[in-house]
């Protein structure tokens, strides 16, 4: 018997079990997938830049109030993983250029300007000269052809999903959590509303049972698919997105580059891969990439960075985005269950706002007051509360 099971290994599932673990509870993760297997492994790893200052009050919006309080974490987060694992997850302040080279994205990025401007992110409108020394390698005939637009972003951070995600399951399993691999939710036991057990079919189709007090759904796009074993219906959308991965030479980039509002985008890595994303697509739960895709994104990074035309990829890649209705991500309670809560359809955000997801279910686990409000991620803001009745 644990405290807390999670269902969903993901960067969301695991990184609530080494919350809850950090704070004495003992916690069991179940995984349909293998670690590389999971969704968070394809994702490209950026945080959008956010007021460099730590010490003043959240601001905007509450999704724009999670996103600065997950943030704040994530330095705080990586030094941690790297202390309990040696695992280095490449969390890295090397900011961001947002250029536009079109009309549309010239549009987008006066409306990030905007957003900028009202929750006081650090940014700066550059000449063409001052894009071509920060990046010396654009393409100087296309830049100086087609842009329309430049701004500096020196908050822009990175991590590696990878590498972020075998640091957290390593830190999960050295503060003692148990992660079950291979096993896929068939049922839950309840009991007087509240769930005391998730049956499981394991590898070799071998049936188990975990028991808790609490339980913790973070099942990504999948979500919707374990609600329905308790006759819940919660609106989630499973959105593709591919990515092209190409090694260069290190330091060939050294920003972040966003076309437009950061939809499209290219990011090095410190020993020279560089990734180019991204699509959004809705192609159900089917993780294929597409040659017209792949073009694209091929076509896009080539007129910045032509030596990359005549190169091979060295690995393409798709995942799925848990996607929401209202493209909020759903933080709360699983309605009319008592000990049961819900951390899901964090879009294209999950990476960052995993840390501030951590907090705000592990202290609700625990009984205590959260530091944000979490009304506007409820279950019931998703319309969960119109699902039918539970199993019993
Ligand atoms: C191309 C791409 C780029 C992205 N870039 C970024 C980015 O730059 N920054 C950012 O913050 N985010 C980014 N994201 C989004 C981010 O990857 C997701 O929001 C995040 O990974 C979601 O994590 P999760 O843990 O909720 O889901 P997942 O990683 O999908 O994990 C779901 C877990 O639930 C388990 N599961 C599912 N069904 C069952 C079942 N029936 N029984 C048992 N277990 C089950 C799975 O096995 C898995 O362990 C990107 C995503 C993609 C695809």
């Amino acid at each position: 018997m644990h405290d807390c099971c999670i269902v969903g290994g993901g960067v969301i599932g695991l990184s609530i079990a080494w919350e809850l673990a950090g704070r004495g509870k003992s916690v069991s993760v179940v995984s349909r997938d293998t670690p590389q297997n999971v969704a968070s492994w394809a994702a490209a790893g950026i945080f959008p830049a956010q007021s460099g200052d730590t010490h003043t009050q959240l601001r905007g919006t509450p999704i724009e109030r999670l996103t600065q309080y997950s943030d704040q974490l994530h330095r705080q987060w990586a030094e941690a993983l790297f202390e309990e694992t040696g695992i280095d997850n490449g969390f890295r302040r090397c900011g961001s250029l947002a250029i536009a080279t079109t009309k549309e994205t010239e549009a987008e990025i006066l409306d990030s300007v905007e957003k900028w401007d009202r929750l006081q992110v650090e940014h700066e409108s550059i000449s063409l000269k001052d894009l071509r020394k920060l990046e010396p390698v654009l393409d100087s005939g296309f830049i100086t052809d087609h842009l329309r637009s430049a701004y500096y972003l020196p908050h822009e951070t990175q991590v590696r999903p990878p590498r972020h995600l075998k640091a957290l399951r390593k830190a999960c399993l050295n503060r003692g959590v148990e992660v079950l691999d291979g096993g896929q939710v068939q049922s839950f036991n309840l009991e007087s509303g509240r769930i005391v057990a998730v049956n499981l079919e394991g590898q070799n189709a071998i049936p188990c049972s975990i028991h808790a007090s609490q339980f913790c759904i973070a099942a990504g796009a999948w979500s919707q698919h374990v609600l329905q074993k308790l006759n819940l219906n919660l609106p989630t959308r499973p959105w593709r997105g591919q990515i092209v991965l190409h090694k260069t030479d290190p330091g060939l980039l050294r920003h972040i580059i966003n076309i437009g509002s950061g939809l499209d985008y290219m990011i090095p890595r410190s020993d020279g891969h560089l990734l180019i994303g991204s699509t959004i697509e809705d192609v159900g739960f089917d993780v294929s990439t597409t040659p017209f895709s792949l073009e694209r994104l091929s076509t896009l990074a080539g007129e910045l960075l032509p030596e990359l035309i005549s190169r091979k990829p060295e690995a393409v890649w798709a995942g799925l985005r848990p996607g929401s209705p209202d493209g909020l991500p759903t933080i709360g309670r699983v309605p009319a269950v008592d000990n049961a809560w819900l951390a899901t359809g964090h879009y294209r955000s999950g990476f960052h706002l995993s840390t501030g997801t951590a907090h705000l279910i592990a202290d609700s686990m625990c009984g205590i007051s959260t530091q944000l409000q979490m009304e506007s991620f409820s279950a019931e803001r998703a319309g969960l509360l119109e699902s039918t009745r539970l199993v019993s």
